[in-house]
């Protein structure tokens, strides 16, 4: 087509292609480094990288950006794979690991050593941030940096070789002290670290800058526009910088989008480690989390994320999105896809006083009100049924209108249970307490599928079964924090925003029998109820549901 893309980065392509840039050709990648798990803002980078690389026949790899092995470990590693091949894409080739490039690396450092444009620099951390100034003042040259390149190339070979503690010394790029640019301040490119790395091993106790990194493995893959985040705006002249003053192969160049931020949630790897290792959550996939593992459990399905990210496209300006931006996306997708099912979540004992013990009358309902591809299922009607508890009064409150008038059941009063008969409230019976434990009707078999003339039942409830019906817990989730922005107080911490009603479990709730068996993962509308899905922690003998998400938005102002 010849409309115009609205993400700004498909632009750029298009004109690159229009004027043969890289012969036309489109190479992006995805580059995580593995030191958590992915969540909804990588999502984001995600569909750009790979779905960018489709949309204009090019690939896109899958890169580890592994130069931190203190933080990283194949746990992360197997769970970015998972997530990717979840969301549905694939990339090109064998996956790549910047350590892979480590031996490259290092003789580019010592290409820069040997053109004067690098050297060992023994300041310490804190010394050279005295030296590097700040925004209103230029740095002052460190005093190594003019040490010949013969010692350099020395030093910087002892410093490979495990001659010196860690922080004793470091190679930093000769730029420029008094550049306005603070990363061009002559930037470390090689640091320290006798840690042993998870792809590695003990081989190397020197580790690249992701700055250094980065750009040459983008040139080693022949990556076309290495797309990131915004706060790497300023880091694109270095990066620049380094592929002018190396022989690679070729000259990517870096672009840079706004991050995704999501409000009454937290997009930071460092700080959702926080909520599993202090045991807010349960794990990294916990279903209130927003990692990609964690919207998964939830039970979002790869295409409501794909289409989310669609919706918010790709900007330069930043801005944070409404989570019930994501909420509507999986809701409208589950609203077409879900099959539909009842299920009681605090059960009311309902007894059918007009039927005899053991009779079951079985009702075929469409499994989708608007989609009769996905067949009818059968739910079956006994004596002992079982209402939701909310969906019961004693005493019906006065409706001043027609929208307060109660549309359940009451005492003396019809309603009609969804997909069967209407019944009438006869008798109530409490417990020594004087709480309702069951209420004593009967059913109008006059009334199966349609309304007598003269009836008025208050309104549908869903209901099951006792005997028929599947016993399952109900895992009631819902927004994490309560504030739109938990990040946002100087004063607090995030943590002291979290929603103590995050999670409600209900241990004796019921499924109607055609959900017996379903696999986890499985979704379903839960009428009335909202959208759920089947979750791993299912057994034999009980199913376990989450909610992923309410039917309407309650979260609205
Ligand atoms: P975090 O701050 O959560 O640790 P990160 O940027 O350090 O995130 P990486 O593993 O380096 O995490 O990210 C891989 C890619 O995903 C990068 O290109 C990064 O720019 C992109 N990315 C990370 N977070 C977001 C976000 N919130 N929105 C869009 N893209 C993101
Ligand atoms: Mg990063
Ligand atoms: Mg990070």
């Amino acid at each position: 087509s010849n409309q115009k893309p609205t993400n700004f980065i498909h632009q750029i392509i298009e004109d690159d292609i229009k004027n043969n840039v890289n012969e036309g050709k489109v190479v992006t990648r995805f580059p995580p480094e593995p030191n958590g798990y992915l969540h909804i803002g990588h999502a984001k980078a995600i569909c750009l990288n790979f779905g960018t690389a489709e949309k204009y026949q090019g690939v896109c790899n899958l890169r580890f950006d592994d130069t931190n092995p203190e933080k990283e470990s194949q746990e992360y590693i197997d769970s970015i794979i998972s997530d990717i091949n979840w969301l549905g894409y694939q990339w090109a080739g064998d996956i790549r690991y910047t350590s892979s490039y480590f031996d490259q690396l290092y003789d580019w450092a010592v290409h820069l050593i040997k053109n004067g444009n690098a050297y060992v620099c023994d300041l310490s951390s804190e010394q050279a941030r005295e030296y590097r100034g700040n925004f209103t003042q230029p740095g002052k040259d460190s005093p190594y940096r003019n040490r010949s390149v013969a010692e350099n190339l020395s030093l910087f070979e002892r410093m490979k070789n495990a001659e010196f503690k860690e922080g004793a010394c470091s190679l930093r790029a000769k730029i420029d002290m008094s550049a306005p640019n603070m990363n061009l301040r002559d930037p470390m490119i090689y640091r320290i670290l006798h840690t042993s790395h998870h792809q590695t091993g003990n081989k190397w106790c020197i580790y690249p800058i992701y700055d250094f990194a980065h750009g040459q493995s983008d040139a080693v893959e022949g990556v076309t526009h290495s797309i990131c985040t915004l706060e790497f705006e300023d880091h694109r002249p270095l990066y620049d910088w380094f592929i002018e003053h190396l022989p690679v192969p070729a000259k990517p160049k870096q672009y840079e989008f706004s991050r995704l931020e999501l409000n009454y949630t937290i997009t930071s790897k460092r700080k959702l480690k926080q909520l599993v290792d202090d045991q807010v959550v349960a794990a990294w996939n916990d279903p209130r989390m927003p990692t990609i593992s964690g919207l998964r459990r939830r039970g979002y399905t790869p295409k409501s994320l794909r289409q989310f990210c669609d919706m918010i496209g790709v900007t330069r300006s930043n801005g944070v999105v409404d989570m019930g931006m994501l909420e509507s996306a999986i809701r409208e997708d589950l609203d077409s896809s879900a099959p539909r099912a009842m299920c009681v979540t605090r059960p009311l004992k309902v007894t059918l006083t007009n039927i005899e013990e053991g009779v079951e009358e079985w009702f075929e309902l469409p499994a989708h009100p608007k989609d009769d591809t996905m067949g009818v299922r059968r739910v079956g009607l006994t004596r002992n049924l079982l209402i939701e508890q909310e969906d019961f009064i004693e005493v019906k409150p006065i409706a001043k209108n027609k929208h307060e008038k109660w549309k359940r059941l009451a005492t003396g009063d019809a309603v009609r249970l969804r997909g069967a008969y209407v019944i009438t409230c006869n008798e109530v019976i409490k417990n020594d307490a004087g709480e309702v434990i069951e209420l004593l009707c009967t059913y109008d078999p006059a009334t199966k599928g349609a309304n007598p003339e003269g009836y008025k039942p208050n309104g549908v409830i869903h209901w099951v079964s006792e005997e028929l019906s599947v016993p399952c817990e109900v895992r009631m989730y819902d927004r994490l924090f309560t504030e739109a922005n938990p990040d946002g107080d100087k004063e607090r911490s995030f943590m002291e925003f979290l929603n103590p009603e995050s999670l409600v479990v209900l241990t004796d709730s019921r499924i109607e029998s055609s959900v017996k068996g379903a696999a986890a993962e499985t979704r379903y509308q839960f009428e009335r109820m909202g959208y759920f899905c089947i979750d791993v922690d299912s057994s034999a003998e009980k199913l376990v549901v989450n909610r992923t998400v309410t039917l309407r938005d309650s979260w609205a102002k």
